[in-house]
């Protein structure tokens, strides 16, 4: 830590602390080693909203840990959906700011998508995330957090973790790979690698980077567009990085990680959806191993197109099938509760809420 001696220490979010890092912070409370493993039991496993529903530690360390951790990095203060169906949380975090995560169950899966940032860098004309701007990144803990708001509200770990939620993860990167580190430990929610997506607006040098981790990680791109041209018109990212250096990028990772890339295509109607696109779509992508995620756009106010139509849809779809690209079209389990990327906290911006996160 590096800040200037006369401030006081921030608080430490203790969700953002890999085991290691919690066995220190336990060690320097003058606390015995095991001691770190009940810690994170209670809050991974029995995952505790309070320090004094820690009954089994020792009061000086509770209260060590009390001084220097929050045990909170987000609050719920909008549920959204009913229990069963997709349901999204309004998080509020400790210094007042908002992201949204959204909670999918599906038969034995709990899926939650996570945000990485306040706003974004990254300005897709279809995506509400990246209008308000970029405000902050978050921290790792409070990526867990979202996590374990998740877990508490559906009384069990999720079995999936997307970050798929507002801002563009490989853009925070060493917080990202932070909260995945964590959300995989064996000993504590244990999402397994393979059940984590990151998702990415292409970002080659993260994308390279993620491939040299040594972990199984979900890799998403979204593409939604066949061609430079369209996709520098819809996504801005595309002029830094290119199609064929993305793909090149793509094909890296699978032959250094074993995973197949999945792309992300939405269909917008007028706009990159007609069969051209499709076919073109295919060439871009033949002999790469990945699959395709179509997925109809879900409408955003500043953006003045609509969703393909589900003919549109069905025919994009199969002429990608029948070109041999692993195709499906997504029917967006969202759409009704404003789930796309970053309408909630857009919405929530216009019309405040009362009060704030607590402590
Ligand atoms: N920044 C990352 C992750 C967040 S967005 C990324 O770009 O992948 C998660 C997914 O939602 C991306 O595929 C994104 O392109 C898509 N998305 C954003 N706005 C959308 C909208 N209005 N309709 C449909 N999909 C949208």
């Amino acid at each position: 830590m590096d800040s200037p001696a006369a401030k006081p220490p921030a608080p430490l979010l203790i969700h953002g602390l890999t085991r290691d890092e919690l066995a220190r912070v336990c060690r320097e409370a003058g606390a015995q080693p095991y001691r770190a493993r009940q810690v994170w039991d209670w809050l991974y496993r029995k995952r505790v909203s309070e320090w004094d529903a820690m009954t089994n530690l020792p009061p000086a360390l509770r209260a060590a840990l009390s001084g220097r951790c929050l045990l909170r990095p987000a609050e719920a203060l909008r549920v959204e959906g009913r229990p069963g169906h997709t349901r999204k949380i309004l998080a509020g975090l400790a210094d007042g700011e908002q992201v949204e995560e959204v909670l999918i169950p599906a038969a034995r899966r709990r899926t939650v998508c996570v945000s990485s940032q306040v706003g974004c860098r990254f300005r897709c004309a279809f995506c509400a995330s990246g209008q308000a701007g970029f405000r902050r990144n978050l921290e790792a803990g409070e990526m867990v957090g979202q996590a374990l708001l998740a877990a508490r509200l559906l009384e069990a770990a999720p079995t999936h973790v997307v970050f798929m939620g507002v801002g563009e993860p490989l853009d925070n990167y060493d917080a990202v790979l932070r909260a995945v580190r964590i959300l995989n430990d064996a000993d504590g929610l244990a999402v397994g690698a393979r059940r984590i997506t990151i998702s990415t607006c292409g970002l080659v040098p993260g994308i390279a980077r993620l491939a040299g981790e040594g972990l199984q990680v979900e890799l998403s791109v979204s593409l939604h567009a066949p061609t430079d041209a369209l996709r520098a018109e819809l996504m801005p990212v595309n002029r830094r990085y290119p199609l064929a250096v993305l793909l090149e990028a793509c094909r890296d990772y699978t032959a250094r990680t074993g995973r197949i890339v999945t792309f992300e295509y939405t269909l917008i109607r007028g706009c990159n959806d007609a069969r051209e696109h499709a076919r073109a779509l295919a060439a871009l992508l033949k002999g790469l191993a990945c699959r395709v995620n179509l997925i109809p756009l879900s409408p955003v106010a500043e953006f003045g197109y609509a969703a393909s139509d589900a003919a549109a849809a069905r025919l994009f779809t199969e002429t990608l099938s029948r070109a041999g690209i692993n195709a499906t079209l997504r029917i967006s389990r969202g759409a009704s509760l404003d789930a796309a990327c970053g309408q909630l906290r857009a919405r929530s911006r216009s019309q405040p809420l009362p009060g704030g996160p607590r402590r």
